[in-house]
């Protein structure tokens, strides 16, 4: 039986782009992204594809630079350079997986933090810790977005983060923190896992693991937000939560697909406009 409300992030994907085109219209100027690709690996090609698709459709130029496998990490570091050197471009996003002998941290650190729209520079890493604003990754904002949008009540509410990954487990907890719910960060080591779930008012499943969050681990009422993109031999594609044993518990869930995915394009262009302003000297 089913007594959670779905939450719908495609719906509200839509509705942050609608508003980031009409913002954009009035600017006066076009603010700019680029992707830089290396390499082909097929998921990444889906996505870049989905993110020009997106830019172009609110208003952003968009560009993709497609750099081929054998790139070198120093001819890699010398396209950021240019990138942070161009005035055009607002937003860098290295498009991750890297191939194996460029080291992804070399390249997340050379991008210039007032550009970095992944939000994954240590820079903007440390400002999200240290509750300064800065460009936030956007995963996680695309999950604050929808939690907000469920009516959850955030202020001393119990949140745990399953996963502590610094693309979304670490930042998402930092963004719990700032929205002050009391948050607690599972990983791979933590003891009586259920148990830690069954706590929480707000449950972020972040690991990487098919279905793994059963029905039994959800405290009835919760929030649950599913992050996970697992692909199954079948072919289906589902999240890191049992979705269908999890809404008679749920008081409202994220589905897979259809929820944080389309978020976190829409949170991608929101970063590019932060950035362009902020760069100008506007505050948004
Ligand atoms: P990741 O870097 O592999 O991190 C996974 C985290 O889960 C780690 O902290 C790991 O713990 C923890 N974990 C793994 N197995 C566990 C287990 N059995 N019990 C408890 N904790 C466990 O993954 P990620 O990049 O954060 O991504 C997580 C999921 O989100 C993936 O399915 C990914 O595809 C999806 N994702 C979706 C979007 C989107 O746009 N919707 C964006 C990014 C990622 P340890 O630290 O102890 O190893």
């Amino acid at each position: 039986m089913s007594g959670a409300r779905r939450l719908d992030g495609k719906a509200l994907a839509e509705r942050v782009r609608a508003g980031l085109a009409g913002r954009i219209a009035g600017l006066g100027f076009t603010p700019g992204l680029v992707v830089v690709r290396v390499g082909d690996d097929p998921a990444s090609g889906v996505y870049v594809r989905n993110k020009d698709r997106a830019a172009a459709a609110s208003g952003f130029a968009s560009e993709t630079r497609h750099l081929p496998a054998e790139t070198t990490e120093d001819a890699l570091l010398a396209e950021i350079a240019a990138l942070n050197a161009d005035a055009s471009v607002d937003g860098i996003l290295v498009q991750l997986p890297l191939p194996a002998q460029i080291r992804a941290e070399r390249a997340i650190a050379a991008v210039d933090p007032a550009k970095d729209v992944d939000g994954f520079h240590p820079l903007n890493a440390g400002r999200l810790a240290s509750g300064l604003p800065g460009l936030v990754p956007c995963t996680p904002r695309g999950a604050m977005h929808l939690l907000r949008e469920s009516g959850a009540k955030l202020r001393g509410a119990r949140a745990v983060v399953l996963g502590r990954s610094n693309i979304v487990g670490r930042p998402m907890a930092q963004l719990l923190l700032a929205a002050d719910c009391t948050v607690t960060v599972a990983h791979s080591r933590t003891d009586a896992l259920p148990e830690e779930c069954r706590r929480a008012d707000i449950l972020v499943a972040a690991v990487g693991r098919p279905e793994m969050v059963r029905g039994g681990w959800v405290k009835p009422g919760a929030v649950v937000i599913d992050v996970g993109i697992n692909r199954l031999d079948s072919g289906r594609l589902v999240g890191d939560v049992a979705t269908e044993e999890c809404l008679g518990h749920a008081a409202a869930i994220t589905p897979v697909p259809g929820g944080i995915g389309p978020m976190t394009i829409a949170c991608l262009l929101e970063n590019t406009l932060d950035a362009a302003l902020a760069r100008r000297g506007v505050v948004a």
